[in-house]
């Protein structure tokens, strides 16, 4: 235990409300030693839980699951305060994705844990019988974001759980209030509390939980601190999921229901006030609907009602701080300055509050403006225009991220077609960021996006090391291919390819018969 002179010696973070700046909360930051005591209390806890049956630890998700949805207006609301995103929004993007993903491990852990027999091709190896086990790394480490507090941590750490890990996670120094609340609504379904401990702080803590003796990490976040966190694990050998950041582009075909499209565009570059990895970043557009295409999304974009989260009335509420807004700004004025039309928005609503950023559209951009190359993260919607479908993938691939894209499109052949060619994790077809929402999809990027997966069956692989057992069916009997080894058994064995490999009949049946005095070898050691 700290004293109380420790504690007030110690560094704290500070919760707050990034509409008002008022302050939710002041928490003490874990120690280094803090750390590396959560996950050796874990590591004990942990061989206790994956020894029970899958059926007790799917109860345990059951529990929280059945709490979750009869707490949700209460966590929707928490969301909001600390995030600042509508609480509609936390509804649908968080506290639903997490009731989903608890829905998926409920139904799919049974099969996915059931041994997998691994029938052997190699006539040799018959008289053996395999299967893949799947076991729980032990300590999961998880490093997330602030930009979804509940969705991401949760679903990663289900995941983990269900399998038999235990849990240690640092949530992003900006929004540890919804973490606390995800470990307690765990706890209060009945999972021992050192199965999931949260570790509170900012990238130092999230450091010191990178150097304990975690067995496997989950990070989300930037590509900046992502490959800071990817030297040190590869430097211990640490198996680490990296999920980063992303760019991701919208094309738009010629044949598109437009006001349609434009909804869609609306929605994905403006949902968490343009703070989603999976936000519509870049939008190319066909160039026979291009003006009609930004008329529709200037008319629709005028229309969003920005304001603090909280109110029910609200679709778009404030950035999470600053920095954010800062960046924003630099990109709609560099794309501004180098002859990007700016159609909406371009200015901050300080008198919404703190960190408010006006919707903004941007026509005529071009890949030199960084509003196309650099992560964004914040509610413009930049559009260029294109001539031929190979066009529209070229750029679209013409960027370092590749975390997911969309294709909108009334030919759908078309639209798969151009989705086959486009280089992201996820390519979806007429709609955009919803494949997030679907617990069954895998989540993670090529390119500089990441590595590894989230969600889905790929997300539970990620979960657990993969065991290959093996028993021989006939354990008196010792190995042909053992010591003993002379020419006779070389050409024994030559026969034994031929027999399997030749091509024609008889040379196969030359083979077996050339093959067969192996199993009578005399001189066997
Ligand atoms: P960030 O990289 O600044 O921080 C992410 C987390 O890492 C935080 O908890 C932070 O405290 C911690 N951290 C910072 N320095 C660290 C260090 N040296 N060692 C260990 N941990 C450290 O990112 P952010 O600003 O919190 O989140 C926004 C970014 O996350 C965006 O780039 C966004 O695209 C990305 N993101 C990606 C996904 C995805 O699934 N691919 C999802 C959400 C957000």
């Amino acid at each position: 235990m700290s004293t109380i002179t420790e504690v007030a010696a110690r560094t704290t973070i500070i919760s707050s409300d990034p509409a008002t700046g008022e302050k939710l909360a002041e928490l003490a930051c874990a120690t280094p030693e803090e750390v590396h005591e959560a996950v050796r209390r874990a590591r004990q806890a942990q061989p206790s839980w994956q020894a029970l049956s899958v059926a007790e630890r799917v109860a345990v998700l059951k529990r929280f699951q059945r709490k979750l949805s009869e707490r949700r207006d209460q966590v929707a609301t928490l969301i909001s305060r600390e995030a600042g995103k509508p609480t509609a929004e936390a509804m649908t993007t968080e506290i639903l994705v997490v009731l989903d993903a608890a829905e998926f491990c409920i139904r799919t852990a049974h099969s996915f844990l059931r041994d997998e027999p691994l029938p052997h091709g190699n006539l040799a190896m018959k008289t053996k019988r395999g299967r893949l086990v799947r076991e729980p790394y032990g300590v999961i480490g998880i490093i997330a974001p602030w930009n979804y507090p509940f969705s991401l941590p949760a679903t990663e750490t289900l995941a983990a759980l269900v399998v038999g890990n235990a849990v240690v996670l640092k949530p992003s120094e900006l929004t540890p209030l919804v973490a606390l609340e995800l470990q307690k609504l765990l706890v209060e379904a009945g999972l021992h509390p050192d199965l999931i401990q949260v570790v509170i702080g900012a990238g130092p803590v999230g450091g010191a939980l990178l150097e304990s003796e975690i067995d496997k990490l989950v990070f989300t976040g930037s590509v900046a601190t992502g490959k800071r966190v990817a030297e040190i694990a590869a430097r211990r050998l640490l198996p680490a999921v990296l999920e980063l950041g992303g760019k991701d582009p919208m094309i738009v075909l010629e044949d598109a229901d437009l006001d349609v499209a434009s909804s869609g565009a609306v929605w994905g570059s403006m949902v968490n006030a343009g703070q989603t990895c999976l936000s519509i970043e870049r939008c190319y557009v066909q160039r026979s609907v291009y003006e009609k295409f930004l008329g529709l999304c200037r008319e629709k974009i005028e229309k969003l009602r920005v304001g603090e989260g909280l109110g029910s009335e609200v679709e778009m509420g404030p950035l999470i701080q600053e920095r954010q807004v800062h960046t924003v700004e630099e990109h709609v004025t560099d794309a501004v300055t180098r002859g990007a039309r700016l159609l909406a928005g371009g200015r901050r609503m300080s008198e919404l509050g703190l960190n408010f950023y006006a919707p903004t559209l941007l026509a005529d951009v071009t890949h030199e403006m960084r509003v196309m190359s650099e992560e964004t993260f914040g509610p413009v919607l930049p559009v260029a225009s294109f001539d031929a479908d190979d066009d529209a993938v070229a750029l679209a691939n013409d960027s370092e991220f590749g975390l997911a894209a969309s294709v909108w499109t009334g030919n759908r052949k078309r639209g798969e077609a151009i989705a086959a060619r486009i280089k992201a994790g996820t390519v979806m077809i007429n709609d955009a960021i919803s494949g997030f929402g679907i617990a069954e999809a895998p989540h993670g990027g090529f390119k500089q996006s990441g590595i590894g997966r989230t969600h889905g069956k790929l997300g539970l692989d990620e979960m657990v090391q993969v065991k290959y057992v093996d028993v021989d069916l006939l354990p008196r009997m010792p190995k042909v291919w053992w010591y003993g080894y002379g020419i006779g058994f070389q050409r024994q064995m030559s026969s034994f390819m031929d027999m399997l490999f030749a091509s024609g009949i008889g040379a196969r049946i030359k083979g077996a018969l050339g093959a067969v005095g192996a199993l009578r070898r005399s001189n066997r050691i």
